[in-house]
């Protein structure tokens, strides 16, 4: 029950790991807002939590974390609810894998409002509140292809490492208010992300086995364990955790 008294906001909670997150959070007691453009994933994930029978409680709301100013009213309407203690920027986005050249402006720009603006929008949003508050942290979803970089998807890798170095940057602006601020870099997990991907292959099951033959652990990682990083992260078991990118990838980088 790490999160007994404590309101989570979580970006991209209708799906995959900000869903799972969202779970969580819940199960260890908080009170969670699951926002998504997709609103009706969003309210799935609240019902989920409700028919659960956890200790926490969730409600949802439709985001589009591209809109600083939507961004804003939701987090200031959260606060005055419930208060925050916690924000979760995951809401991400890929694009059509292909040399960087080929990636269309369209498709760059579209990665860049939802990767990194939306990871700007909701931490201006949030930190205010945070620091006038003296206390809480920030996790946001980066990924191993902002640490180690990631061939043919050049404007998500771009937006995930401009992710993982802005979080450390404004961990160093925050720790004096009793702030923490980390970033989470998942290897490939199995969530809608991915599976679309590999369900683009001529033969998904052979491209599965080929990326899973990659990681140490023999397996893509699945929402719950990067969920585990994300709530071990916003926990006071991690209490002198900030600036930190906690890659969680199976053994991926290690071969
Ligand atoms: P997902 O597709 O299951 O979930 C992403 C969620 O973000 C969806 O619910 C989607 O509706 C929401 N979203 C998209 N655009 C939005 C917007 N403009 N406003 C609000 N919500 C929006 O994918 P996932 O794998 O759970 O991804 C979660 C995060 O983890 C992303 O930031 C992703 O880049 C990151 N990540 C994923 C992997 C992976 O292998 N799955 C690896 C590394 C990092």
């Amino acid at each position: 029950m790490r999160f007994d008294d404590t309101t989570v906001f979580v970006t991209g909670g209708a799906s995959g790991i900000g869903r799972e997150s969202a779970r969580r959070f819940a199960r260890e007691g908080a009170t969670v807002v699951a926002a998504d453009i997709d609103a009706d994933g969003a309210a799935e994930t609240a019902e989920q939590i409700a028919e659960s029978d956890v200790a926490g409680t969730a409600e949802s709301v439709e985001l589009d974390v591209t809109d600083a100013d939507a961004v804003r009213d939701a987090v200031d309407a959260t606060v005055e609810a419930h208060g925050l203690d916690v924000m979760v920027n995951n809401a991400g986005i890929s694009h059509t894998s292909g040399p960087m050249e080929e990636v269309s402006l369209t498709d760059r720009d579209r990665v860049f409002g939802v990767n990194a603006m939306g990871v700007w929008n909701g931490c201006r949003a949030a930190i205010p509140h945070l620091k006038e508050q003296g206390s809480g942290n920030i996790v946001n979803t980066a990924s191993l292809a902002g640490v180690i970089g990631q061939p043919w998807s050049s404007a998500y890798a771009f937006t995930k490492g401009g992710v993982a170095k802005f979080t450390r940057s404004i961990a160093g602006e925050l720790g004096r208010y009793g702030v923490r601020a980390n970033a989470v870099c998942p290897g490939f997990t199995d969530t809608p992300m991915v599976q679309g991907g590999l369900e683009d292959h001529e033969d998904p099951e052979a491209a599965r086995e080929s990326l899973e033959s990659q990681y140490a652990l023999k397996r893509i990682g699945e929402p719950e364990e990067i969920a585990g990083a994300i709530t071990f992260l916003a926990s006071d078991d991690a209490s002198f955790v900030t600036g930190h990118e906690l890659v969680v990838d199976g053994g991926y980088s290690a071969l």
